[in-house]
């Protein structure tokens, strides 16, 4: 068993690194004629820097995790900290609560000097960075707590019933797990995210007029039209939506109103209302329950399996244990899973792409709303294949843009 989770391991790292150093290699200096008079010369160079920043760097960090996570382990890390937290002879789900907790705590301080340097370096360099070190130390110490409390009721649950619940526990675990993933749904947008950020009503004037318009006449039921201060966080600019039924609302971060027009404003916002029209959030709801089924059913069925607990050194059988052995066991599950996933969001964006422009009749304000987010965001526009196949949720922009082409053209016949 230890070496075959070592295998999965390894060939999960490799795959990374070759998807990462593909993409690098995919760099081209020409332009693509779709974006020529968008990106000066200066800027697309500094986009082709900016992906090469962030590729090595990330390469170096989950290096360093994976060299760290083998040498935790053939030192009998997991084994050390098990001794450790039976020795408070404590009930067992708190037991569990604190081995998973101490294991977190590691690997949140292992992270944080990798995510303070990404911030305050390589996104400042590229002129990203707004936040500030007294946001940044607040939103670590908000998200730390809220961490604790959601991944702190998730566990008890899971411990719960695989302690005590017998044979069927993964499928209490799983209504459990379903109904408070569906309550968190509900909570994020109207609890948690006022937390981080300050929301206001959209005045009234010729964009919300425009955006109610189109809502009305695509039979959207919009409730309410929201801005969000993204500005003190990044200049990177973003749109969503929440909410379910009449009470759906839009969210448009303030840096994207203030860059762009009304038209290319209502371009991306029919595309996203395309999402909800097209029933991709659904969709996207009832897959995540049915995986969540399915790696239920198989945690259910390794969680007290002797081998996986011998291949990390550890004298005892526990739920706690057995439930982080088994996420690395899961591992090429959840990667298959993954790449599936993503070929059927990127499908969905070319459809909620389609939709905005049969809707709203002009495919020009969307091609040019694409572009701009592109360039302001210094994205990659030549990501290899592989690349794409791993991490993309997006087409790549120019198949993209081809794509909204020929829909217009035939959408115009
Ligand atoms: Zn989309």
């Amino acid at each position: 068993m230890a070496s075959l989770l070592l295998f999965i391991l390894c060939i999960e790292y490799m795959l990374n690194l070759i998807a990462d150093i593909l993409n690098i290699k995919q760099v081209r200096t020409d332009l693509p004629k779709e974006f020529i008079g968008l990106y000066e010369t200066e800027n697309y160079a500094k986009s082709q820097e900016y992906l090469k920043v962030n590729t090595q760097f990330s390469i170096m960090v989950y290096t360093i995790n994976f060299i760290v996570i083998l040498a935790f382990w053939f030192c009998k890390g997991f084994a050390w900290i098990d001794t450790i937290v039976r020795s408070f002879e404590l009930n067992v789900i708190i037991t569990g609560l604190l081995y998973v907790g101490i294991l977190c705590l590691l690997k949140g301080i292992m992270s944080l000097p990798f995510d303070i340097y990404e911030t305050f370096v390589i996104e400042e360099r590229f002129g990203f960075n707004k936040t500030t070190w007294r946001t940044y130390i607040l939103d670590l110490f908000k998200g730390t707590l809220l961490g604790i409390i959601i991944g702190g009721i998730l566990l008890s649950a899971l411990l719960f019933f695989f302690e005590y619940a017998g044979k069927y526990a993964w499928i209490w675990c799983w209504i459990v797990i379903s109904c408070i993933s569906l309550v968190l749904q509900w909570i994020i947008p109207t609890w948690i995210l006022p937390l981080f950020y300050r929301f206001k009503l959209l005045e009234p004037g010729e964009l919300r007029d425009a955006i109610f318009a189109y809502a009305n006449r695509i039979q959207f039921s919009l409730e309410n039209v929201f801005v969000m201060d993204g500005s003190r966080r990044s200049t990177k600019a973003n749109a969503f939506f929440t909410g379910f039924g009449k009470h759906k609302r839009i969210v448009l971060f303030d840096t994207l109103i203030e860059k762009h027009t009304i038209s290319h404003l209502l371009a991306v916002l029919a595309h996203e209302m395309g999402h909800f029209k097209k029933g991709h959030l659904i969709q996207q709801i009832v897959i995540q329950l049915i995986h969540l089924g399915i790696m239920l059913a198989l945690l259910g069925y390794f969680i007290s399996n002797q081998s996986l607990f011998s291949a990390f050194y550890m004298e005892h059988i526990s739920v706690y244990a057995g439930l982080l052995f088994f996420s690395i066991l899961y591992t090429p599950v959840d990667f298959l899973m993954n790449i599936g996933l993503q070929m059927l969001s990127r499908k969905n964006e070319y459809e909620a792409d389609r939709f905005a422009i049969t809707t709203t009749n002009d495919p020009t304000s969307l091609l040019e709303a694409l572009k701009q987010l592109h360039v302001e965001n210094l994205s990659n526009l030549f990501p290899h294949p592989f690349y794409v196949l791993l991490h993309y949720s997006h087409p790549p922009i120019l198949e993209r843009l081809k794509a909204i082409e020929r829909s217009a053209v035939i959408y115009q016949h």
